[in-house]
């Protein structure tokens, strides 16, 4: 029998990173099974779904590996609305549903505020269908559901607490539970890999899967995404949305390599791996079914060595984006034909060390592009302190003498300067650093300067000495 799993995401907001761990074990399940994966887009709720949380899915599966022509679908869920119905209809036939015309101030009157769940009142009432009337799946009375979990092992229910749920609102619409089940019995899914919410949900499904009878998949639900305060991943609290990763600079690679490392590591004492490592090693069955901890400061830290490990050219290329301002990510403060690409490849190695994600490289090569610096008022009030006028000074008349412009004899010169006033050369630096490129912190300065050239350099050192008369 041919593996057959899906991922199926509801469009109700922004790609979570926690949907994008599923869709990658799933992903790669199929590929060691020899199997299919199939994209659903679980679009039923129509009040909270929207056309561009759709296209973002597929765009963020695209930039993670799974992309569009590779996999199965998408489907829509909300095509398929007549055998959901279909399905309900056969239920409520064969005996398996009931329709229902409590209110819950009914049940609740019946009951007691304290208890909760159905307490099938209607299961004898053979009410017919009509306006306003749900239809109850009976579950039944005696013996246990036992869920194949491959991360759980056998997480096993009692019937007899499982309510009898709805699968049919009073307008007649099927809800989730069961269109869920329905889709995944008609595509043929072999093996139902997602989060750890959805467990609950699983008695009941597996429920309509015996009594539509057709045999259930094997589950495998994966842990629950949680920050650091060990909460499940909020999209009001948390950076969640896989896109705020892609745009700010975290490279794909390093992003679906860290997101399989919740729950799961691969062999060895090692983290970073290439993607084929991940591939050939992963298991489900040996994933941990505690929740996972989205640590976005490792994330970060991963992100670096990733970008160092570029080579530089493949490094330039992949800063294009926020050096240019391309789709969703911001343009950068410079005008596009201020822009230097070989200036650029002539300081990117030095910053390609520094950066963290790639939209950090704008903050870093501002000064290159702008025909003056930005300059950050702070780092100014620090660095222009007693003595800088007169070391601005020194330095403007030693670098118009520079026979030499480079990063070596700039040191080597603004080092003398330095010394005739008793400063180290760290100290010496701040005022033409902050000078030239209006920050106190950045790339190596000289390499810097030789890169600006000579005619820019002074233009800005004069400039800062005018501002501090
Ligand atoms: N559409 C559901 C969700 O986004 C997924 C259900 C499932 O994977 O079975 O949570």
């Amino acid at each position: 029998m041919t593996v057959r799993v899906r991922f199926a995401p509801s469009p109700t907001g922004m790609f979570h990173v926690g949907g994008a761990r599923s869709a990658l074990q799933n992903w790669i399940f199929a590929k060691q099974q020899g199997g299919v994966f199939v994209l659903r887009i679980e679009d039923t709720d129509a009040a909270r779904n929207r056309p561009e949380w759709t296209e973002g899915i597929l765009s963020a599966l695209d930039w993670i590996g799974i992309v569009r022509g590779s996999y199965e679908g998408p489907y829509f869920q909300s095509s398929y609305a007549g055998e959901h119905r279909a399905a309900a209809q056969r239920l409520y036939e064969g005996g398996r549903a009931y329709y229902c015309d409590c209110t819950r101030e009914d049940v609740q009157a019946r009951t007691g505020p304290q208890q909760r769940g159905y307490d099938g009142f209607c299961r004898d009432r053979g009410l017919e269908p009509g306006e306003g009337r749900a239809l109850r799946f009976r579950t039944p009375d005696e013996g246990e559901t036992v869920v194949v979990d491959l991360v759980r092992g056998e997480p096993t229910f009692e019937n007899k607490l499982i309510e009898d749920f709805v699968i049919a609102r009073g307008d007649g619409s099927p809800v989730f539970l069961l269109a869920n089940v329905v889709d995944d019995m008609s595509m043929g899914i072999t093996h139902v890999i997602r989060a750890e919410e959805h467990l609950p949900n699983t008695p009941k499904q597996q429920l309509l899967w015996d009594a539509l009878g057709v045999k259930p998949p094997v589950w495998a639900h994966v842990p629950v995404v949680v920050n650091e305060k060990r909460q499940k991943l909020s999209k009001r609290r948390d950076k969640v949305a896989l896109e705020a990763y892609r745009d700010e600079g975290y490279l794909a690679d390093a992003m679906r390599n860290y997101l399989m490392l919740l729950g799961w590591a691969p062999s060895g004492d090692r983290e970073i791996v290439p993607w084929s490592v991940i591939e050939e090693e992963f298991r489900l069955d040996e994933v941990n079914p505690s929740p996972a901890f989205f640590d976005e400061k490792k994330l970060r830290a991963f992100n670096g060595d990733y970008i160092r490990a570029l080579p530089v050219a493949d490094f330039v290329e992949a800063c294009r984006p926020w050096l240019t301002g391309t789709g969703t990510i911001a343009p950068p403060p410079w005008q596009p034909d201020e822009f230097d690409p070989a200036a650029f490849a002539a300081v990117a190695p030095l910053a390609q060390t520094r950066i963290a994600v790639l939209s950090e490289i704008v903050p870093n090569v501002d000064f290159l592009f702008l025909a003056d610096p930005l300059i950050d008022e702070a780092a100014w009030a620090k660095a222009m302190k007693e003595g800088a006028a007169d070391l601005l000074d020194a330095a403007i008349v030693a670098f118009e003498a520079l026979e030499s412009w480079d990063a070596e004899s700039l040191k080597a010169t603004l080092e003398a300067v330095g010394a005739e006033r008793g400063l180290k050369l760290g100290k010496a630096q701040a005022p033409v650093r902050v000078a030239v490129t209006g920050r106190t912190v950045g790339l190596p300065l000289f390499e810097s300067l030789e890169v600006l050239g000579r005619d820019r350099t002074l233009t800005r050192l004069r400039a800062a000495r005018v501002r501090l008369v």
